[in-house]
């Protein structure tokens, strides 16, 4: 007998409140919760593939664009970065990663997965690459794919990319961008800028949970992904002169994922239900609002954090000038304990912020003003929260001058509006 005994078994899931204001994932909208709570049907009820349609056109207003190719990759962001990159290279092709924070190491680490020749160029963190920088390693390297970032939580850094397309067109470079962190809470236009692939997540900007990944394709990546080899089992290398090209995954193949969100539906895997449902409510809710008053919102919201933050008497890392909307790296001052003031916040006061990784180790927090939590009452209570921790800890913090720096930076709420 394995069975656990009854008085041992867990009761049912039941977490604390919390207030997520860290890099992500953050508090989803609470529509999307119920959306995912919605009952299930099955994969080919025409309801199901009527909800996938609408969901595909959700997304192409979400990422500006008119591609067809857009969709949902199941899993977390990275699911859609890996199927771009996997589906995107061809082994032994040149990849070029402009690197910028963490996640310019994480492009770099599929795209060698895939077999690629990487080719990385590197930047201070905190800042961001001018676009001449760009242009000049695509001619030094020859790139058949660039690969960068859009905004990079580790960093807090938006690379600007509005240039980036017409340089890539210029020397027949694909341009693909992460946009996980950034998308809906930034500037996007995946058609005016020229992209050719960007990838997303939920669990930032969008306002879900982790677990879907949109993506959008353009023509000509189209062109490229279905111009591959096919995997025919039993044929080698040196039989089959296409054999070596094919796209070597299944899971992320997205010749077959098209074939399966494009009019043939071809069956691949079992779409991730609960998480379309979520997928669709954080699209829906976006473009509800407006995808503009959207980015304003977390415009203002991360305006009253970075004010906030500086009256409280705290410093700021980075380029401000080039920092996302969403989140902001605050430097822990000299003498104050990072990771015991986070666990007061967390314990005492319900609210997550986030330590961070690589040369910052140690020397920031990162507070997140995104999706539902991209609100004035959201920034006033951890501003009051963490004043009331730094205090304790013997440091200063000036919280009134803090809430009327935040109140004053975000503008009127729409109740006053
Ligand atoms: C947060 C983030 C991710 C997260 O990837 P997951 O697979 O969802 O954990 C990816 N890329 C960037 C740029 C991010 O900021």
């Amino acid at each position: 007998m394995t069975d656990l005994r009854t008085s041992s078994i867990p009761g049912p899931i039941d977490p604390p409140p919390r207030l997520l204001m860290g890099p992500g994932p953050i508090s989803a909208y609470p529509s999307v919760l119920r959306a995912m709570s919605a009952p299930l049907v099955g994969q080919y009820d025409p309801f199901m593939t009527e909800a996938m349609a609408q969901t595909q056109e959700l997304y192409r207003a979400v990422w500006d664009t008119t591609n067809q190719a857009t969709m949902l990759v199941d899993g977390t962001s990275r699911a859609g970065i890996e199927a771009a990159l996997v589906s995107l290279i061809r082994p032994g092709e040149k990849v070029l990663v402009p690197v910028f924070g963490r996640f310019g190491h994480l492009l770099a680490e599929i795209a060698e997965r895939a077999m690629a020749q990487v080719h990385t160029i590197e930047t201070e963190w905190g800042q961001v690459f001018t676009p001449s920088a760009i242009e000049q390693a695509i001619i030094a390297t020859r790139p058949k794919l660039l690969a960068l970032v859009q905004g990079d939580t580790s960093t807090t850094m938006n690379q600007p990319l509005d240039e980036i397309g017409a340089i890539c067109e210029r020397h027949g470079v694909l341009f693909y961008t992460d946009a996980t962190a950034s998308v809906g809470g930034n500037d996007f236009a995946a058609d005016a800028w020229g992209l050719d692939a960007a990838t997303a997540g939920l669990q930032k900007c969008l306002g879900g949970p982790s677990g879907s990944s949109p993506i959008t394709l353009s023509e000509k990546a189209v062109e490229v992904i279905r111009s591959r080899g096919r995997v025919e089992v039993g044929i080698r290398e040196d039989g089959d002169p296409d054999a070596s090209d094919f796209i070597r995954s299944n899971y992320f193949d997205l010749a077959m994922i098209m074939d399966y969100w494009g009019p043939r539906r071809l069956n691949h895997h079992t779409e991730a239900t609960s998480m379309l449902y979520g997928a669709r409510e954080c699209a829906r809710l976006l473009l509800l609002e407006g995808r503009q008053a959207v980015i304003d919102r977390h415009a203002r919201a991360g305006a009253a954090m970075l004010d906030g933050v500086r009256a409280l008497g705290l410093q700021v890392f980075g380029d401000v000038a080039h920092k996302m909307n969403n989140v902001v790296a605050v430097r822990i001052p000299d003498g104050v304990p990072g990771d015991p003031i986070r666990a007061r916040l967390l314990t005492d006061f319900g609210i997550e912020i986030g330590t961070s990784f690589g040369p910052l180790h140690g020397l920031v927090w990162r507070i997140g003003t995104m999706g539902y939590n991209a609100r004035l009452d959201a920034v006033l209570t951890t501003l009051s929260a963490l004043g009331a921790v730094l205090s304790q800890a013997g440091f200063p913090a000036r919280v009134d001058a803090a809430l009327e720096a935040a109140s004053a930076a975000f503008g009127p709420t729409s109740k006053e509006a």
